[in-house]
């Protein structure tokens, strides 16, 4: 990865996780159904509550509740960006498996910018084992939260 990227990367991440977009759980409107997802990665103290609300195959929105390091409500805030936008639940489950392969790849898979956006930007943590956790957190919610609401 050039210094270049790297230097925006990390901008990404130290916006976002002062930003927090999504912070603070949102009702599910009427005629929608919604799932809700409590995840704790206890080597860092990072929790949060994921609630994703959609309407049949789309994901009408994400809010959440929760504390932890600056990786990991970043890592929320970025994928309430994405993901709250209105993508089918086809869409979600593709990100989940391409941020998840990136995170396991110990910096060899820079991540997909077409499918990830700005979650590509976490790509320099999964160099770091003991952060992959702080990363990922949001993006096993989401995925546990999306199952629970069909
Ligand atoms: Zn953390």
């Amino acid at each position: 990865m050039s210094g270049a990227l790297e230097q925006l990367y990390q901008q990404i991440i130290l916006d976002h996780s002062k930003l927090r977009h999504g912070e603070g759980l949102l009702p599910a409107p009427e005629g929608s159904s919604a799932g809700e997802s409590h995840q704790y990665n206890p080597t860092c103290g990072d929790e949060i509550t994921l609630r994703l609300v959609r309407n049949g195959d789309t994901i009408t929105g994400v809010s959440w509740a929760g504390d932890g390091c600056s990786i990991s409500m970043a890592a929320a805030s970025v994928l309430t960006e994405i993901v709250g936008g209105g993508i089918s639940e086809t869409e979600l489950l593709t990100m989940v498996d391409n941020f998840r392969e990136m995170m396991r790849s110990r910096g060899s898979i820079t991540g997909d910018e077409e499918i990830l956006g700005d979650a590509a930007a976490f790509s320099g943590v999964s160099r770091y084992p003991a952060r992959v956790k702080c990363a990922m957190l949001s993006w096993v919610a989401a995925e546990e939260a999306l199952l629970a609401s069909r």
